[in-house]
């Protein structure tokens, strides 16, 4: 399982429909909106 970085939710990588590569890593959102926040700001979510 991955894990949404925006909602901090477990998503299924082999079933979400909203991944998105950023720097060489694939990341997966559990719905169209968390997809569409991090594209906003990437940084934001990857520093913790
Ligand atoms: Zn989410």
């Amino acid at each position: 399982m991955a894990i949404d970085p925006v909602c901090g939710m477990k998503v299924d990588e082999r079933t979400t429909r909203y991944s998105y590569a950023f720097q060489g890593t694939s990341y997966y959102f559990c719905c169209q909106h968390c997809l569409e926040t991090f594209k906003k700001d990437p940084a934001k979510y990857l520093k913790k």
